[in-house]
């Protein structure tokens, strides 16, 4: 008889989102006269940008004509879209990075959750507490996880962030193989500084140890101490593999559209990653649709620049109106300045998942409960500054209401 993948089975029960997703849309059944806020799940609200949809529309004209058209690409992308991640993400900012160290893929979330494909199941992983939620349920499906006891994986190493050491993990005090980082962070929305980042590619280099750096906020760094890329710091294209989207860079959301990066200074046992990474990439990927790639292309085009940032601004400016609003209201929050997520404390201890009942009930606010992305999450929630500007006054305007 056939049989499963039994790592399957150890995960424990329904996705964060859609739970949340669920509770909101009982709420607002139940109650049809209420305006809900959603400001829980990470998606962008505004449309692409005017130059990212020209270039889509003369992409799609070109695919309706013989001499233009175009089929299977190459998987790792074309090098158009390469050339020019290579020349504005990385050159521009004094890092060199060759175009067949580029990998386009059609998200941060797939290319993060497969990249597990090229490690061996032995390899010790840890993981940020609390934590962008796929880094854990991928390890967990291949098994590196071992088993899920009292809400804990107990195979993986939890690097707890807390309010104590700024929301920044710490360095493991046992030998770990791989590392998950992700800044800006999600769900804390905090950043970590160079200066944070070198001790951790210290690490990797005298552990042998590979980090995978999410980095999939970037475009929201405010700070010039905080690096866009984990290749900003010395030493790290030795040990670090970096994930990079248009989703939110771009509002790609819905367009699907990002990439990885494997330098070939990355090896393991005198194995370059980046030839693995391949292998399994044009294996079981057929590459990102021609017309996105010339949407994603766009991008840096001066319109395409000018306008993505404009988009990036507009978030920002929500994040500050949460944090004010939320700081005036009498809360503890954190995060906001380098990235669309404001993490916030629960008043009096309550529980993250209480705190969000009566957010929803008293403020009809949707928020996400900390508690959902892992133990040390409790006592928190994430609100997204993705929210239209109006809807963001409204809601600060009524959680103020609720504590008054
Ligand atoms: N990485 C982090 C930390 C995220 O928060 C998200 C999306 O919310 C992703 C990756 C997914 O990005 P993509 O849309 O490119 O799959």
């Amino acid at each position: 008889m056939a049989k499963i993948n039994d790592n399957y089975l150890k995960l424990p029960g329904s996705y964060l989102f859609s739970t949340v997703a669920k509770k909101s849309a009982a709420y607002s059944e139940a109650h049809p006269d209420k305006n809900v806020i959603k400001m829980s799940i990470g998606d962008v609200t505004k449309p692409l940008a005017p130059a990212v949809i020209e270039a889509m529309h003369k992409a799609v004209d070109e695919m309706a004509n013989a001499e233009t058209f175009r089929g299977y690409g190459p998987e790792q992308g074309y090098d158009f879209l390469r050339e020019k991640i290579a020349e504005f993400d990385y050159k521009a900012r004094g890092i060199d990075i060759a175009v067949d160290e580029i990998f386009v893929s059609d998200g941060a979330k797939s290319d993060c959750g497969n990249i597990g494909d090229i490690f061996s199941v032995d390899n010790k992983v840890a993981i940020c507490d609390p934590v962008y939620p796929v880094y854990m349920d991928t390890n967990a499906m291949a098994g590196r996880a071992g088993d899920y006891v009292d809400g804990k994986w107990n195979n993986i190493y939890y690097m707890p962030c807390l309010e104590e050491n700024g929301f920044l993990p710490q360095l493991p005090k046992e030998k770990v193989d791989i590392i998950y980082l992700c800044f800006p962070n999600n769900p804390l929305g905090v950043a970590a500084t160079r200066e944070q980042l070198k001790p951790w590619v210290d690490y990797a280099k005298e552990n042998g140890a590979v980090i995978l750096y999410d980095s999939a906020y970037e475009a929201f760094i405010t700070n010039p101490n905080v690096p866009h890329s984990i290749y900003e710091v010395e030493g790290a294209k030795e040990v670090a593999i970096e994930f990079r989207s248009f989703s939110k860079t771009a509002g790609f959301t819905g367009t699907r559209c990002a990439y990885t990066v494997i330098p070939h200074e990355l090896k393991l046992d005198g194995v370059e990653l980046n030839s693995l990474w391949n292998r399994r990439h044009t294996t079981k990927f057929n590459g990102v649709p021609y017309i996105i790639q010339r949407a994603a292309e766009a991008v840096y085009t001066p319109e395409g620049q000018a306008q993505t940032k404009e988009a990036i601004a507009y978030y920002l400016e929500n994040a500050r109106i949460i944090r004010e609003g939320l700081t005036e209201a009498g809360f503890t929050v954190y995060g906001g300045e380098n990235a669309p997520y404001i993490w916030a404390k629960t008043p009096n201890g309550m529980g993250s998942w209480e705190f969000f009942d009566k957010l929803l009930e008293e403020a009809n606010v949707v928020t996400t409960p900390g508690e959902g992305f892992g133990p040390s999450g409790e006592g928190y929630v994430r609100l997204t500054a993705f929210s239209t500007k109006e809807n963001t006054i409204e809601a600060m305007r009524r959680i103020k209401e609720l504590v008054k």
